[in-house]
């Protein structure tokens, strides 16, 4: 092990080793001692080892949780009680602030400019949740007397959370606040690239006051420790965010226990930029789109498709603008492309970009920065005139890679826009309403913005389609999730039943009436 001489500035020179688990309110080694390597991406270097749960971590850890949520408080709070906590986790997010960034940074490889803004994204994540719960309503029907229906909201139990590398903390904060804000005790198995900003959170539900077993936490390798707590009987549901092979695994392993299941998988999101639109801003947002945390972002729009007339004018500004972007270490606040996460990754990555000099024009990047020459970098890369049949096309490549496409017709755009096997997110760039609304609703995809990049109110509906992704989360969709919605039906007068035995049917019961409903 190498733990670098100096750390970047707001890393804590402490960090631990092993990184533990968290079970029970107490960090936990291994049963069986294992730990696994995590490396800088700046430097690739091993600073420290975390511990590597096997099935009798997550035994552990799911007997913790189960105590908690069968015997202990939370579940029964009420949901004032619980926003009070939730917004005392938000507090406690932010006054990590700086610790968190730097952390997120350093081990990631995003810049910590954009590390910054995940810190405040996952404490807004609390409050969000925490007023939605205290302001939701359920549905009650009276038919007048005879009965009375309503829905009785329960948390559903304890929840597998397994969550990718990608702004790990700011990710684990999008599925940890539903649900806790709706009652469910949680198993947290963080993305194995990058444990470090995970090991924060025990530390801000400690000082939130959140009861010792709500919240375990479990290090450890996807196909190991994620496989135990999504195969274990006392895991109830499984929100995944990752891969979408990962998840057609994770999909097939839940299938025995009939677990509750969301998914948030890749994407290949285009880009559809017609001759009429603010062309400048639409450079800006798509430079902003696939570059930004480095390219490894789910709605990256990756794939950008032009119209003709404005084609040749659109594809050299944006090479220019691509070869302009500054790609430096991690802790540079002049940074805006830092190390991708890891060194696998970057040759996954760089082997898209080879693929991609055989199938397309590069007309930027395409390679490491001459002065950086350790680490995972690699300049923007921008292929122009790429065809639908190309791998950069067809594949997620989640870097800062990106593929150009001219269109004539609106109808050759959605052809191309949809001829992926996903459906996350899509851009429509157009100045004419009409049309703005029309491609949109014919775009494949769970998220369409027009006229922007990736900015949404909370609690509009978060998810893809296709090979995206299973389920809608984002406002109370999050809190259905993690909630079962049980119908009661009181009688409110004499029902007429059937007498079996002692007399047959009474013409009056709603059953045999064929009136199934009583209204
Ligand atoms: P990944 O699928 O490799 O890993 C994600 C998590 O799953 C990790 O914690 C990993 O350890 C675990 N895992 C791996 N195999 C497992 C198994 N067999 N059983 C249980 N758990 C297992 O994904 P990644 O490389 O960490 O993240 C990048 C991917 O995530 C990209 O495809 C990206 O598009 C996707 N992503 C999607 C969204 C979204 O909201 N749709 C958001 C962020 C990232």
């Amino acid at each position: 092990m190498n733990i670098p001489d100096s750390l970047p500035d707001g890393v804590p020179a402490t960090i631990p080793d092993p990184i533990p688990h968290h079970i029970g309110g107490e960090p936990a080694a291994s049963a069986d001692g294992a730990t696994f390597d995590v490396l800088a991406p700046a430097t690739n270097e091993v600073y420290t080892r975390a511990a590597a749960g096997g099935k009798a971590d997550v035994d552990a850890a799911v007997a913790a949780a189960r105590r908690a949520f069968a015997d202990g408080p939370w579940p029964r709070m009420r949901d004032r009680e619980r926003a009070r906590v939730l917004g005392r986790i938000a507090d406690a997010v932010e006054s990590v602030d700086e610790e968190l960034a730097a952390m997120e940074s350093f081990d990631t490889g995003l810049p910590i400019t954009q590390a910054k803004g995940q810190a405040r994204r996952a404490a807004e994540n609390f409050r969000f949740f925490a007023d939605l719960v205290v302001a939701r309503s359920d549905d009650a029907y009276k038919v007048p007397g005879l009965q009375l229906n309503y829905v009785n909201r329960k948390p559903v139990g304890v929840a597998g959370l397994i969550t990718p590398w990608n702004t790990p903390f700011m990710l684990e904060s999008w599925k940890l606040a539903p649900a806790l804000a709706a009652g469910c005790t949680v198993v947290l198995k963080p993305a194995e690239f990058t444990p470090l900003s995970a090991s924060l959170w025990a530390r801000v539900f400690a000082a939130a006051g959140l009861p010792d077993g709500v919240f375990n936490l479990v290090n450890g390798i996807g196909e190991v420790a994620g496989e135990a707590l999504v195969t274990h009987p006392g895991v109830d549901l499984v929100s995944f965010t990752g891969e979408t092979g990962t998840g057609r695994r994770i999909f097939a392993n839940a299938a025995d226990g009939l677990k509750g299941l969301s998914m948030e998988l890749g994407g290949k999101s285009p880009a559809l930029v017609f001759a009429d639109a603010d062309l400048d801003a639409a450079l800006d947002s798509t430079l902003f789109g696939v570059f930004s945390l480095n390219g490894e972002r789910c709605t990256a729009s990756s794939r950008i498709l032009v119209e003709r007339s404005v084609y040749d004018a659109f594809v050299s500004r944006y090479a220019e603008r691509a070869a302009a972007v500054k790609v430096g270490p991690p802790d540079d606040p002049a940074t805006e492309v830092g190390a991708l996460v890891h060194p696998e990754h970057f040759r996954r990555v760089m082997d898209y970009v080879d693929s991609g000099r055989s199938e397309a024009e590069l007309v930027a990047g395409g390679g490491r920065p001459e002065h950086l020459p350790d680490g995972n970098y690699l300049s923007p890369t921008v292929f122009a005139g790429v065809p639908p049949t190309a791998r950069i096309f067809q594949e997620e490549i989640f870097g800062p890679v990106v593929a150009i496409t001219p269109f004539d017709t609106e109808d050759e755009a959605v052809g191309l826009a949809n001829d992926v096997p996903y459906g996350l997110a899509g851009y429509v760039w157009t100045n004419d309403l009409r049309r703005a609304h029309r491609v949109a609703d014919r775009i494949e995809a769970g998220m369409v913005w027009i006229n922007s990049h990736n900015v949404r109110d909370l609690r509009s509906p978060f998810g893809g389609v296709k090979a995206s992704g299973l389920g809608q989360e984002g406002g109370h969709r999050s809190l259905d999730f993690y909630t079962e919605q049980q119908a009661v039906h009181v009688a409110l007068g004499e029902v007429p039943t059937a007498r079996f035995g002692a007399g047959g049917y009474d013409d009056r019961d709603p059953f045999f009436s064929g009136a199934r409903s009583l209204r």
